[in-house]
């Protein structure tokens, strides 16, 4: 029998759930018999407290050689306190595409939602330049904050959002701004998504939509969507609404891609509020598993951890609390290796 090489890949555990997800997915992975070496590196609040720092030079140190990572959430202070470690995380590796795919696994609210938003995750207001301005004297009498969009960064998001569709057989791109208000710092990514639009004409379909409105009818009529393209903070938004529609955080999961490196997490934060009492839905973490299983080129092992999703959901009708069910993170995880068993 001839056995596949291991393929390096950090493992950061995170803050709040975030060991409770990693473990499961993780135990999950191994019952796929996934291809990957883990380097387990601490980062968020969890690398502060052993290392000093929520990004340890010894994680970088760690993507650089792997390239690769799955991520648990990691908590960031609100108001003050240090600068988001998954902001850093990002810009550390230009990672410039988020991808975020929305698919109803369980009939909900709604039913056959299949909607893909690519956020860019560099830029926009995330750059967060942000000061006070006194006045008299408070000394902090105004806020301000400046985003920034470059043309190069748009037209790179924008690329990336056209090779997806064709790669992935989607038809349609729905660039989401603010272009009437932000007419330059929204306008400029709109602007250049159409020039990258022309390239793909007679292929993938271009249209856009102003962001309340598209939040609107995301709730009215979602299956009008197909793939959704965002600037930084509106994708931010729009891709925790998507997640609504599918039956919440628990089922929403990203990918964070640049040149060289790629990190995958959930969509959710580290939920504090239920952390450490077991009910945690592992399950985000897990199509996010999924689909750094189809980046590494091993996606019929990707199709297999969803089918066992899937059915471990539908038939055995084990579900966490968040999707209306009563089982704990463990029930959850161990029907899952049953399935794949
Ligand atoms: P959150 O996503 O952690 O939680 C929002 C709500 O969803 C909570 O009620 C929580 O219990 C629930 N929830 C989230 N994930 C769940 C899961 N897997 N199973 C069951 N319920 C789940 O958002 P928040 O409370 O706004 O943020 C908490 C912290 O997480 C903050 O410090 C924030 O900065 C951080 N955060 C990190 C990331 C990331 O690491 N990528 C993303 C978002 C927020």
């Amino acid at each position: 029998i001839q056995h596949k090489a291991l393929i390096p890949a950090t493992l950061i555990p995170g803050d709040g759930i975030g060991p409770e997800v990693v473990n499961a997915a993780v135990a999950v992975l191994d019952a796929l018999k996934a291809p990957f070496e883990w380097d387990m590196q601490l980062a968020g609040v969890a690398g502060l407290q052993a290392k000093g720092d929520p990004l340890p030079e010894d994680l970088l140190a760690s993507i650089r050689r792997t390239g690769l990572a799955l991520k648990g959430p990691l908590t960031t202070p609100i108001g003050g306190g240090f600068r988001s470690a998954n902001v850093r995380l990002r810009e550390a590796f230009s990672l410039y595409a988020n991808v975020r795919p929305a698919r109803t696994i369980v009939p909900g609210r709604y039913e056959n939602i299949d909607i893909v938003l690519i956020r860019e995750n560099l830029e926009g207001f995330y750059v967060a330049h942000e000061h006070y301005l006194p006045i008299g004297d408070d000394p902090r009498a105004v806020a301000i904050s400046a985003g920034a969009n470059t043309r190069e960064g748009s037209r790179r998001i924008a690329r990336y959002a056209f090779e997806y569709a064709l790669k992935h057989n989607r038809k349609k791109i729905t660039v989401v701004h603010k272009a009437n208000v932000l007419k330059i710092l929204t306008g400029l990514f709109l602007e250049e998504a159409r020039n990258v639009a022309r390239e793909y004409e007679g292929r993938v379909q271009l249209d856009d939509r102003i962001v309340d409105a598209c939040a609107m009818q995301l709730v009215l009529n979602p299956w009008q969507f197909d793939m959704l393209l965002c600037t930084n903070l509106f994708g931010d938004i729009l891709s925790d609404e998507i997640a609504g529609l599918v039956g919440g955080l628990g089922l929403a999961p990203g990918a964070n891609i640049g040149k060289d490196v790629a990190i995958f997490e959930a969509v959710h934060g580290s939920a504090p509020d239920i952390a450490g009492r077991g009910i945690a839905n592992p399950l985000s973490l897990l199509l996010a598993s999924g689909l750094m299983l189809d980046h590494v080129g091993e996606p019929e092992m990707g199709d297999r951890l969803r089918k066992a999703i899937h059915l471990t959901l539908n038939e055995d009708n084990i579900k966490t609390p968040d999707l209306g069910g009563k089982a704990s993170t463990r029930d959850l995880t161990q029907a899952l290796i049953q399935r794949l068993a």
